[in-house]
């Protein structure tokens, strides 16, 4: 058991359950209960409880309702308001037993209400039941953000993306760069290699420029036919321009044979850059129009750069 597992582990790593009680005994009991098959973190408090919530991601969590300063009833109301904590199960284990009670508590929201004193082996079904269906929801949710061609973002999570950014950013003052790529001549490709090798050609390029940005927050997404879009959380124009111009050399380095464009042998983009410091009042589109006429002006310019205001 640890407070501190880390978020970010490799595929195989075990699902995460929350426990928020404030009597450490009672999480010492459960803990022995699921320790075996989950890494367990857990919080004595609702403020330590929330913030664990928020930052760690926990595919489950256990929460007690009797607690001092804030009950459990509003630690579960809190976690359903936040979009971010929105989607993870919430099961109360309580020594409240009445049919009110347990009303309640469903009715806030939580997958499951369980009394105590409990047994153990009902306790370990019921969490492996309900994280089934999480991590379930989990698998459908990510295919729905995802282009089935390149396995990259697509459209839709570039949206949902940028709808978040676009807030969050606003609420720490600070900016948010997007640029919007599209590959160059490429229906002269198509026309002439086959629609199967521009499919291919579309899928190494995303791959590739998947791989440029690193920092959290930061996305490619394919936005349509032979159009990508980046989105940069805390870059401003210049960090967004130095980006814009690794992307575009992570295309040329492909070094995918074009021997029908108009600008070098290989296939190329060109790249708008867009950035603004958002307000709580503007449009997230302003700022995906401001990279698309920047896109617009390096294809006159000529093609294979990349355009900034
Ligand atoms: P520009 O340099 O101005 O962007 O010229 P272009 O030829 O790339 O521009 P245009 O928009 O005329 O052509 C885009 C082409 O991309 C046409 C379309 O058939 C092709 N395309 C779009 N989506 C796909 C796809 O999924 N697979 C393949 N193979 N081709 C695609
Ligand atoms: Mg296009
Ligand atoms: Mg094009």
């Amino acid at each position: 058991m640890s407070d501190e597992n880390g978020k970010d582990g490799g595929p195989c790593e075990r699902p995460r359950i929350l426990i928020v009680d404030d009597i450490p005994a009672n999480i010492k009991s459960l803990n022995a209960i699921l320790a075996d098959d989950y890494n367990v973190i857990f919080a004595t408090d609702w403020r330590k409880g929330l913030e664990l919530a928020g930052r760690m991601s926990p595919d489950i969590v256990l929460l007690d309702i009797m607690m001092p300063d804030m009950d459990g009833y509003e630690i579960c109301r809190r976690l359903k308001s936040e979009s971010e904590t929105r989607e993870i199960p919430v099961i109360f284990i309580t020594a409240l037993d009445s049919e009110a009670d347990e009303e309640k508590g469903l009715s806030y929201g939580a997958a499951d209400y369980i009394t105590k004193p409990f047994r153990p082996a009902i306790v370990r079904l019921r969490v492996r039941n309900h994280l089934q269906l999480k991590l379930q929801r989990d698998r459908l949710e990510s295919l729905t953000m995802t282009d089935g061609m390149t396995e990259i973002a697509n459209r839709r999570r570039f949206d949902q993306h940028l709808d978040e950014e676009w807030r969050r950013c606003a609420r720490m003052h600070i900016p948010l760069s997007a640029i919007m790529m599209d590959i160059d001549n490429f229906k002269a490709f198509n026309d002439n290699y086959g629609h199967t090798a521009g499919d291919d050609c579309i899928r190494d390029i995303a791959q590739a420029l998947a791989r440029v940005p690193t920092r959290a927050g930061d996305l490619v997404a394919r936005y349509g036919g032979e159009e990508f879009a980046c989105l940069l959380p805390g870059t401003d124009a210049e960090g967004a321009l130095t980006i814009a111009e690794r992307l575009l050399d992570a295309v040329n380095d492909l070094a995918i044979p074009h021997a029908w464009s108009n600008v070098t042998d290989s296939v190329s983009i060109s790249a708008g850059v867009g950035t603004v410091v958002p307000t709580g009042d503007g449009e997230p589109e302003g700022l995906i129009r401001m990279a698309d006429e920047m896109l617009y002006k390096a294809k006159n310019a000529g093609r294979n750069r990349v355009a900034a205001p």
